[in-house]
């Protein structure tokens, strides 16, 4: 992995890395550990919440492409590859299935590369989602994506790390006129629905520099003028679970929300 990671300023930690340290995978370094233990130390429940996402991301692509009839995903802030990514998800329903994995951090390109070099239906490319119009018109995104069919933009677990002043409400909307009716958009967020959040983001800020927890109202705005999907906009393990809903959420399953909505 060093030669890979040749010229990556591994002293700094990255989103990427701490997230992958949080949910126990080995792509990171000390300064990515230490970030992990600071967030469990904050909130012991952390790496179950990160899964708790993962889990939601793998059902609703599934969803998207064996109940909504998708083939095109364009994951927006994707991460380090790990367990159920969303091609393999996705091509398990639909073998046609084009996925393109955008992420600003380039591990994530060194890693996810080795790992998709055989499947010619997935692209990792680097960039900033922040200029949806340099990623929409990116060579390999437009190589794979047929923008004239439904695609679905995925911001899962993504956009409370953009600040405010980065206008993710402008960016969700950039992504979402460059695509077609029956195309879907695929949010997860932290939600400051518990006082618990508020030392989290306490933490995420000092030690990565980003992490908002917006209020459900303000996550609600990222999907307006498109119609949620049932059951809308819930608590992670709310959505379409595989086995029996809980009945009483903990405040780790309280931390974020998510939805998958349709433009019609
Ligand atoms: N979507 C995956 C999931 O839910 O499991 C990974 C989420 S991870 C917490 C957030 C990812 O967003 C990180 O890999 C980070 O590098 C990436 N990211 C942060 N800011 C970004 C930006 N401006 N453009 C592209 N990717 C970004």
């Amino acid at each position: 992995m060093a030669d890979r990671d040749a010229g990556l300023d591994v002293s700094v930690p990255s989103i990427a890395r701490a997230y992958d340290a949080v949910l126990g995978g080995k792509d990171n370094y000390e300064a990515d550990r230490a970030v992990a233990r600071q967030l469990t130390e904050t909130f012991p429940g952390i790496s179950e919440l990160a899964q708790y996402n993962r889990d939601i991301l793998a059902r609703g692509v599934h969803y998207l492409a064996a109940h909504a009839g998708i083939t095109q995903f364009l994951d927006l802030g994707a991460g380090l590859p790990t367990m159920e990514n969303t091609h393999q998800v996705a091509q398990r329903e639909r073998p046609d299935a084009r996925v393109v994995y955008v992420d600003i951090d380039p591990i994530v390109l060194a890693h996810g590369q080795a790992f998709l070099a055989e499947n010619a239906h997935t692209k990792v490319i680097t960039a900033d989602l922040r200029d949806p119009g340099e990623v929409l018109a990116n060579p390999e995104v437009r190589a794979l994506v047929d923008f004239e069919q439904p695609v679905a933009i995925m911001l899962v677990g993504m956009l409370h790390h953009l600040h405010d002043n980065d206008d993710p409400g402008g960016i969700v909307r950039a992504y979402m006129d460059a695509v077609v009716p029956g195309s879907h958009l695929f949010i997860t967020h932290f939600c400051d629905s518990d006082p618990e959040a508020r030392a989290l983001e306490d933490t995420f800020l000092t030690f990565l520099g980003t992490g908002r927890f917006r209020s459900r109202a303000e996550i609600a705005e990222f999907f307006t003028g498109f119609d949620l999907v049932e059951p809308g906009l819930v608590y992670l393990p709310l959505w379409r679970p595989d086995d029996e809903e809980p009945l009483h959420l903990t405040p780790t399953e309280r931390l974020m929300i998510g939805g998958i909505a349709r433009k019609t």
